[in-house]
């Protein structure tokens, strides 16, 4: 149909919207779209909202070779068309803190909007296997930290597994074991870890001295230390508050950004005066950021060091206030011993409602799930149904923030946090041509989290079309069986 002529003129104005791209960034697809050119996925007609540019306007997406190519006004042309009328077209949601990350946890994931998952808070000690593992098998994108906890448990023969039980929990490390680590953790840093993860309520015999100089190999990679705090609770001196000033110091002292996970579970009631702590780090200069998941219960290994006597008076809870995720059931003196003994996850309600609610609305505290392995029938929800829980319970029936903000906590920021050292993270968080088509469009009207305490393995509802590298994940609220686009998120190789 079209002249020789009208084809050369259509190449060279695909030329000119190359250099254009190139030189402006934007609107090009609509340059492209004009002389008939067709995308892999179109999301058609729905409300595209990206926290980087503040836009917020109902639009058309074109994706190509697993980017994001066109974002117009103009209609486009693609093999394959998604109707996202009334639906929002929101960035892929960056989960900062899951410790699943295993293919079922991925499912439960992708329901829940998220496109990138990351265990930055326990971390790996051997970054490059962990990566090999998951390459080419994974439906969302993956992406782990080098771990102090799984180091130190390494370095001195811990028998735990996951958490420490033994010696990486109750002995100062010898001058020996702590050059160890540190080169572990270096070798974690070349080979392309995201960040670095501590626990140091987990590795409750860390001297001060190591956690410093643990903070000094994570700044010598600009990479960011998330931690689980040394303490978590109310009781002076070993308050969050306390545990907090510790890690903000060696922040301060080494260079290394911090990433404080988690922050309800460590504040408990005084969670307030914790973000205010970060807020003031932030005004004055610091790199330090923090997370929240929007539940009134905290889960962690019961035989941990967390429940090392004085549990009770640190977080002002008692056995009842436990929970045994094999059964549901909930904890006394008598069971407390032969479980730990047993070990195995607890959920635990010490989260006060108003702490929850507080962190979940700050603009400045991300969205993260902490997520956590699938060993029990009664695990916490909350890796199966963050995402969810914010924009339904916390934005449209709460009101406790506005749509935009909470997606920019679960976009933008998190992508923000990783990018000096991770420039992969430049191509995610954001609605933008160029960018990895990494999308959730979702029904704003309808999303909520399903997942509860009694019957956690729900997947969440609203969220209707999820895509990965342009392939879509979840179709229609249903999961796409048999693809895996999923990527490593991970930063630089430098062996
Ligand atoms: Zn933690």
């Amino acid at each position: 149909m079209a002249s020789k002529g009208f084809r050369l003129g259509t190449v060279s104005a695909a030329v000119m919207g190359a250099v254009l791209a190139f030189a402006f960034g934007r609107v090009v697809g609509k340059n492209l779209d004009a002389v008939g050119e067709t995308y892999d996925v179109v999301i058609a007609s729905g409300r595209v909202m990206d926290p980087e540019s503040g836009l917020d306007a109902v639009r058309n997406v074109g994706v190509r070779g697993g980017k994001i190519a066109a974002i117009t006004e103009t209609s486009l042309t693609g093999a394959s068309t998604i109707d996202a009328k009334g639906l929002v077209v929101a960035p892929g949601f960056i989960d900062l803190h899951e410790h699943g990350q295993e293919p079922r946890n991925y499912q439960f994931q992708a329901h829940d909007g998220v496109t990138t998952s990351l265990e930055l808070e326990a971390g790996t000690d051997d970054v490059a296997r962990w990566y090999a593992a998951r390459e080419g098998k994974s439906l969302i994108n993956f992406g782990v930290s080098i771990g102090h906890i799984p180091v130190r448990m390494n370095v001195m023969h811990d028998p735990g597994s996951f958490l420490p039980t033994g010696d990486a929990a109750h002995r100062a490390a010898t001058a020996e074991e702590l050059t160890e680590m540190l080169a572990v953790i270096d070798r974690g840093f070349r080979q392309g870890a995201l960040a670095e993860g501590m626990g140091v309520n987990y590795t409750a015999a860390a001297s001060h001295e190591e956690i410093v100089e643990i903070f000094r190999v994570a700044a010598k990679y600009h990479a960011s230390v998330h931690v689980h705090l040394r303490y978590a609770g109310i009781k002076e001196p070993t308050t969050g508050l306390a545990a907090l000033e510790e890690v903000v110091a060696a922040a301060a002292a080494t260079g290394a950004p911090l990433h404080v996970v988690h922050i309800t579970s460590m504040g408990l009631k005084y969670t307030p005066d914790l973000i205010a702590m970060v807020e003031g780090a932030q005004r004055h200069g610091l790199d330090v950021t923090t997370e929240c998941y929007p539940y009134t219960a905290g889960s962690t290994a019961l035989q941990s060091a967390v429940f090392d006597p004085g549990w009770q008076e640190a977080m002002g809870i008692t056995y009842k206030d436990i929970q045994w995720t094999k059964t549901g059931e909930r904890l006394t003196a008598e069971t407390f011993e032969r479980y730990r003994k047993e070990g195995g996850i607890v959920v635990i309600h010490s989260i006060p409602e108003e702490a929850a609610r507080t962190a979940v609305a700050n603009p400045i505290v991300m969205i993260a799930s902490d997520g956590m392995m699938i060993t029990g029938a009664k695990v916490h929800p909350r890796g199966q149904a963050t995402f969810s829980r914010v924009l339904g319970h916390y934005v449209r029936e709460e009101k406790a923030l506005d749509l935009m903000t909470a997606l920019r906590k679960m976009t933008l920021m998190p992508a923000q946090r990783l990018a000096n050292r991770a420039p992969a993270f430049l191509k995610k968080g954001r609605i933008r041509v160029g960018g990895d088509a990494d999308i959730t469009v979702f029904d704003a009207n309808r999303v909520i989290d399903k997942a509860t305490y009694d019957d956690p393995l729900q997947y969440s509802e609203g969220i209707q079309f999820v895509l990965v590298n342009g392939v879509p994940v979840v179709k229609d609220g249903r999961l796409v069986e048999g693809v895996f686009p999923g990527r490593a998120a991970r930063a630089p190789i430098s062996q």
